[in-house]
């Protein structure tokens, strides 16, 4: 657990990625300023992060299982955290959806709100109390570049980070009267597991209900272009790990 003077950090969606690289990152902070918990929904895929981590396991890194999903699991999580006492929440899972709208189902849509949206909701609504009451303590949240501007066949994961860049902009005015921060974070492309699950997604795509004009569209030009730009521009996980320490220090 912490020792005195360290600050409790509780990460969400360590499995891979920008969560798993922030954990690695605060876990072996040279001052050792940080006790990080780090958290995913399903424990069996621990061993990237366990390894990443080397020596920091369970030393300054310690791991407790959480589904943003679920009311019950965010609950069960932030009561096992020692006195529910967490300094810095960094709202980090998230996944995406692309294709037409017409071809994506409504099942599917609801999905990425209950993760990018309300799993943010969730977490928030479970801290804060504490940090009210503490008068201290600092909330970032992942959010995109596609969470200010709307791209192409990105609708729905773009109107998830719309959403949660609201809810977020509102709920910084309230805790700011309570010394508690919130920082949104807004990356562009970020060379991750996020682009392979989504592209993964795509290529199972038999769009029904779109046109031929917008599959070809979408197929034809949208998608190898977007390759090109992650490809081209794309940051690493560790550019927007370094990044979140720099906010929250
Ligand atoms: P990854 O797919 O590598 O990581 C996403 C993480 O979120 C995984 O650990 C995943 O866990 C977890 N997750 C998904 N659903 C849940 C859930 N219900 N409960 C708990 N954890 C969950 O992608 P990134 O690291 O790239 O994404 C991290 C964040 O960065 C996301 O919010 C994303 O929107 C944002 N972002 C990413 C960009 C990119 O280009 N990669 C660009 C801009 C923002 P599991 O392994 O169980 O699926």
């Amino acid at each position: 657990m912490a020792n005195s003077g360290q600050k409790v950090v509780l990460i969400t969606g360590c499995s891979s990625g920008i969560g798993l690289r922030i954990a690695v990152m605060l876990a072996k902070d040279e001052k050792k300023r940080y006790h990080v918990i780090a958290t995913m929904r399903d424990l069996k895929k621990k061993d990237k992060l366990v390894e990443a981590a080397g020596d920091a396991y369970d030393k300054t890194l310690t791991l407790l299982p959480l589904d943003v999903c679920s009311d019950e699991s965010v609950k069960q999580c932030i009561n096992n955290v020692k006195d529910r006492h967490i300094d810095i929440l960094i709202n980090n899972a998230g996944v995406g959806l692309l294709g037409p709208v017409e071809s994506i189902s409504i099942e599917d849509m609801k999905r990425v709100f209950e993760t990018n949206f309300f799993g943010v909701v969730r977490m928030i609504k479970e801290v804060m109390p504490d940090m009210k009451k503490r008068r201290s303590g600092h909330i970032v949240v992942m959010s995109s570049v596609m969470g200010l501007q709307g791209v192409v066949f990105n609708d729905v994961y773009t109107a998830s980070k719309f959403a949660m860049e609201g809810f977020c902009e509102s709920m910084a005015v309230q805790l700011m009267k309570f010394n508690v921060r919130l920082s949104m974070i807004e990356p562009g492309p970020v060379h991750t597991e996020f682009e392979t699950k989504m592209m993964a997604d795509v290529a199972k795509m038999e769009y029904p209900g779109a046109d031929a004009d917008t599959v070809r569209y979408f197929k034809d030009v949208y998608l190898p272009s977007s390759i090109d730009i992650f490809e081209s521009m794309g940051q690493t996980p560790e550019d927007i790990a370094k990044c979140t320490k720099k906010v929250i220090e």
